[in-house]
């Protein structure tokens, strides 16, 4: 992985610029542009990453200007962007980068406007474009169609595409055919932000850039991984876009999976580009298939009714979304990668929301140590177990026993050790957007998924899908504010292991 860095200046690594670029947001007003997309491009341009001729046109159906633009920008930053981090210098650099395009990407006729401003002015011939496709899924084709048209579609073009990538293998494809008619596969940009969290990254570090792990990293080690990514919010106003999606289309099928990859791939020969996605592709290709029998047995799905969420009572799903229905708000799931290192070791993946704390985390739990040694010491011995915080307090904790100090004999102690990112190197975690973001503009594809891995994860969660959308299926419910229905501990019990919730 390259990290784009250079020596360290006063403490902080100082970054290296990324070349001139038009970064073109489509649905450049909406809630991911303004919330997400604008800051990370900020922050960048504060820490001296955009150069002179950057420029970012934000297009949407809405009749503002060029200033109109600015403005609603200059408020998501002052929004969205930590107030120690407003610099009202880099503030005012960022808006002079603004552009803005009127168009209904739907309009064949309207076309020309864009294609005109991203040619009047542009730092080069073959400047490179960037096309982040902002806005509902259903305008992918359509907006890459019309590119080509346009002739901005050129082998300087990268498009970026955001969640949700169909909701079904079928619509997957169907979205990857029609980006794919235009751009090349290796201009194809599909994000999944967890693979842009610092915690995530440094997965692959610790395994691959340390040597006393990877001999432990297998089946004679390891007794099972649990990654959870739990959300204590509720739906809020994404109600009608997630009771369509319910929470295996929205979390597992691609951020749970990506993580799971990370955990278990072979090492590449080095981390680069297409030898990080084969070996993902090869973890999703060695899933253990789910048959109806195994869904029953392995899945559970939940749905939260009404709780206390922070000591405040909270509505229960059907009542956020207005009406009785049933979509999963929860997943807990067990599974194995049936090959040589993995085989027989269970992987069991936990997401909901209404849960007790916003938590992403994922825990290798070892053995136990094969012969018991200290038979007349008191306390006990426990697994050691890797907990690796994706967010929040990015970071690493390994549990291990220690001997408690003092005369007398031997007391075992669990004790821990802990690596807080934030601790270590007193730096700020970027946000996943911002590394990502000039990934693209440097066409580094590592961290995005490629379509074979996209249909791969569909094609293993297709199984769940056609199990949970018979009649017969109801999720369990569970109380706002608790870990999710019974049946999730149960699936993990029925093993003789438990959930690690974080303390
Ligand atoms: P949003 O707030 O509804 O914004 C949609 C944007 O698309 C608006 O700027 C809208 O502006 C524009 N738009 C809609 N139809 C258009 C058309 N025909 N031509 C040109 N522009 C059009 O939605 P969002 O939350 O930003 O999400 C955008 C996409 O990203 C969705 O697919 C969503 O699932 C995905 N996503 C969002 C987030 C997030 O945090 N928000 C996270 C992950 C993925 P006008 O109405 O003025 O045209």
């Amino acid at each position: 992985m390259d990290t784009h860095t250079t020596a360290a200046t006063d403490g902080q690594p100082a970054v290296l610029p990324v070349d001139a670029c038009d970064f073109t947001v489509f649905g450049g007003t909406g809630d991911l542009a303004l919330r997400k997309l604008l800051p990370a491009l900020y922050l960048r341009d504060r820490d001296g990453q955009l150069p002179d001729g950057f420029r970012v046109i934000g297009v949407s159906r809405a009749t503002i200007d060029d200033d109109g633009y600015r403005s609603l920008v200059a408020g998501a930053l002052r929004e969205h962007v930590l107030p120690t981090d407003l610099d009202q210098h880099v503030v005012d650099r960022l808006l002079a980068r603004l552009h803005y395009v009127t168009l209904d990407v739907e309009d064949v006729t309207a076309w020309h406007r864009l294609h005109d401003r991203l040619k009047d002015g542009a730092a080069s011939e073959d400047v490179t474009r960037v096309f982040y496709l902002a806005v509902a899924p259903g305008l992918f084709g359509t907006i890459c169609e019309r590119l080509d048209q346009v002739g901005l579609a050129t082998e300087h073009a990268r498009v970026v595409l955001e969640k949700p990538l169909g909701t079904d293998l079928a619509t997957a494809r169907a979205v990857n055919e029609a980006v794919g008619r235009v751009f090349d596969e290796s201009s194809i940009f599909r994000i999944d932000h967890y693979l842009g969290k610092e915690s995530v990254q440094n997965l692959l570090v610790t395994r691959f850039a340390n040597t006393f792990l990877e001999p432990l990293w297998n089946s004679r080690w390891v007794d099972h991984v649990q990654i959870t990514v739990a959300e204590s919010i509720g739906v809020g106003e994404r109600g009608s876009y997630y009771d369509r999606s319910g929470a295996l289309r929205d979390m597992v099928q691609n951020h749970l999976l990506q993580l799971l990859c990370l955990v278990a791939m072979e090492p590449p020969t080095y981390v680069d580009r297409e030898t990080v996605r084969d070996e993902k592709l090869k973890v999703l290709q060695a899933l253990r298939p789910m048959t109806p029998e195994l869904v029953d047995r392995d899945t559970v799905a939940g749905q939260y009714g009404p709780g206390l969420c922070a000591g405040e009572p909270v509505r229960s799903y059907a009542d956020e979304v207005g009406h009785p229905t049933s979509t999963e708000t929860f997943v807990a799931l067990r599974t194995e990668v049936q090959n040589w290192r993995w085989a027989g070791v269970p992987f069991y993946l936990r997401t909901g929301k209404r849960l007790p704390e916003r938590v992403s985390e994922i825990v290798v739990v070892f053995k136990e140590p094969p012969h018991a040694m200290f038979p007349h010491s008191e306390g006990t011995t426990e697994a050691n177990r890797l907990h690796i915080r994706v967010q929040p307090d990015e970071g690493m904790r390994l549990h291990m026993t220690a001997k408690e100090p003092g005369p007398g004999g031997i007391r075992l102690r669990p004790v821990s050790l802990d690596l807080s990112y934030a601790t270590a190197f007193g730096a700020r975690s970027p946000d996943a957007y911002e590394r990502l973001l000039m990934d693209v503009v440097r066409g580094n594809t590592t961290l995005f998924m490629r379509r074979d891995e996209v249909e791969a994860a569909w094609t293993w969660v297709a199984p769940i899908l056609d199990r949970w959308s018979q009649p017969s299926h109801t999720p369990r419910r569970y109380p706002a504010g608790t870990h999710g229905p019974v049946a999730a501990a149960t699936l993990l019990e029925r093993d003789g292991r438990s959930w690690q919730e974080t303390e």
